[in-house]
C-alpha cells in the first residue's frame, strides 16, 4: 500500500529544475523523512499494571486490618508446558507483590479429569481460598469444559465458568476475564474513548474477542466481530477507531488494515525465531530483536505488524510490554474482588 521510496525519489528528481522546483524537492525529501520517523504512540501495559497492583496491594492490607481477612489464590498447573509453567509463575510472583496469598499446585502431565475434577472439589470446599486458577491449555486426555464448570463460580477469578459468561453477555458482569478487562483499564487509564467509538475485534475466542466485544458494547462502542471467515477483513478493520487483534498469528495486521490514527490493541504473543522475520517485522528496533533471536533462540511479537502499524496507527500496544502485564493485574484485582465478594464486603 505504501509508495515506495525509490518512486518518490524519482518524481522528486524529475520536477527538480530551478530554485522552486529545488525548494520543492526539499520539502518532499523532509516529509519523507518525517514520515520514516513517524511513530504511533506506545501504549505501555507497566505503568497501567503497576498502578492497579499499588491499588489491589492498598485494598489487600486494609481488608487484613480492618477485618481479618487475608485474600488466597489457588493457582493449579497441569504437566510441563514450558509457557504455562513461566506464566503461572508470573502470576504467584504478583500475588506476592501485592500481599495475596497463593497456593501453588503442581499436578503431573498424566492427571486425569477424574483427578482434576478432585482438586477443584477440594478448592471449592476450602473456606480460606478466595480464588481458583486452572491455568490453560490442558493435557488433551483431560476434558477442559468439565473443570471449567466445575469451578465454583464464586472463586472462577479467570472467569471462563458459564454463570460469569451469561452474566457478561447479559450486560451484567461478575468476573471479568483478565485479559478484557486488562483492555479495557488501558484504554480508560490513557482518556481513549469507548462510547460511540467504532471498535473491532478480530477473533472469537472465549477468553478475549468475546468478552472484549461484550465489554465494548456495553461500554456504547459500534463492535465488529471478525473471524476466519470474514470476508475482505481489511475493508472492515480500516473503519476501526479501536481495534483489538487477538488471532494468533504473527505479525497478521498490516499497514492496510489500520484506519489512520486508530487505537491498535495487540493480543497476540507469537515467537518470531529467524532474523529475517525479525528485520521484516520490527524496522529500526530490529537490531536488539535480532540479538534476542541470538541469545535465546526467538523473540516475540504480536497479532500486528509493528514497523508497519507505527506508519499508520495514532496509538498501538507493544509485545512484550502491552496487554500480557495487564493480564496479571486483573487477575489479582478478580482475587481480592472474590476475597470481597465471597464476605459481602
Ligand atoms: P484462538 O486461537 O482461540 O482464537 C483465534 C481467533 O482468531 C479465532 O476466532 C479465529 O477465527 C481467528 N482467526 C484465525 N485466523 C484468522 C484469519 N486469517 N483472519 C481472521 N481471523 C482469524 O486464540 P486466543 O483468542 O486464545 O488468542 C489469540 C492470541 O492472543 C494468541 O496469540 C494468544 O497467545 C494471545 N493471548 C495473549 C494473552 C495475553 O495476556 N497477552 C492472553 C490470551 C491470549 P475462527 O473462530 O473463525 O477460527
Amino acid at each position: 500500500m505504501f509508495e515506495s521510496t525509490s518512486d518518490r525519489l524519482t518524481g522528486a528528481a524529475r520536477i527538480s529544475k530551478g530554485r522552486r522546483t529545488r525548494r520543492c524537492f526539499y520539502v518532499t525529501i523532509g516529509a519523507m523523512m518525517a514520515k520514516a520517523q513517524q511513530r504511533a504512540e506506545l501504549l505501555e501495559g507497566r505503568p497501567v499494571a503497576d498502578a492497579i497492583k499499588k491499588e489491589v496491594a492498598a485494598e489487600v492490607s486494609r481488608l487484613r486490618e480492618q477485618h481479618g481477612v487475608v485474600t488466597r489464590l489457588a493457582a493449579v498447573l497441569v504437566g510441563d508446558d514450558a509457557a504455562s509453567a513461566v506464566y503461572v509463575r508470573n502470576k504467584v510472583r504478583a500475588c506476592a507483590e501485592v500481599g495475596i496469598e497463593s497456593d501453588k499446585i503442581d499436578l503431573s502431565a498424566s492427571t486425569t479429569t477424574e483427578e482434576l475434577l478432585a482438586v477443584v472439589r477440594r478448592l471449592n470446599a476450602d473456606d480460606n481460598v478466595d480464588g481458583i486458577l486452572v491455568q490453560l491449555p490442558l493435557p488433551k486426555q483431560i476434558d477442559d469444559s468439565v473443570i471449567i464448570e466445575a469451578i465454583d463460580p464464586a472463586k472462577d477469578v479467570d472467569a471462563f465458568h458459564p454463570t460469569n459468561v451469561g452474566y457478561l453477555a447479559m450486560g451484567r458482569p461478575r468476573f471479568v476475564p483478565c485479559t478484557p478487562a486488562g483492555i479495557i483499564e488501558l484504554l480508560d487509564r490513557n482518556q481513549i474513548e469507548i462510547a460511540g467509538a467504532n471498535a473491532c475485534v478480530v477473533g472469537r475466542s472465549q477468553i478475549v474477542g468475546r468478552p472484549i466485544a461484550s465489554l465494548l458494547l456495553q461500554r456504547h462502542a459500534t463492535v465488529t466481530i471478525c473471524h476466519s471467515k470474514t470476508r475482505d477483513l481489511p475493508a472492515v478493520t480500516r473503519e476501526a477507531d479501536i481495534l483489538i487483534a487477538a488471532i494468533g498469528r504473527p505479525a497478521f495486521i498490516r499497514g492496510n488494515f489500520i484506519k489512520p490514527g486508530a487505537t491498535v490493541i495487540d493480543v497476540g504473543v507469537n515467537q518470531v525465531t529467524r532474523v529475517e522475520g525479525a528485520r521484516e517485522f520490527f524496522g529500526f528496533d530490529a537490531d536488539k530483536r535480532i540479538e534476542a533471536i541470538e541469545k535465546r533462540g526467538y523473540t516475540l511479537v504480536g497479532d500486528v505488524h509493528p514497523a508497519e502499524a507505527d506508519l499508520i496507527a495514532g496509538r498501538r500496544t507493544p509485545v512484550p510490554g502491552g496487554v500480557g502485564l495487564l493480564t496479571v493485574a486483573m487477575l489479582m484485582k478478580n482475587s481480592l474482588q472474590a476475597a470481597k465478594w465471597r464476605r459481602g464486603l
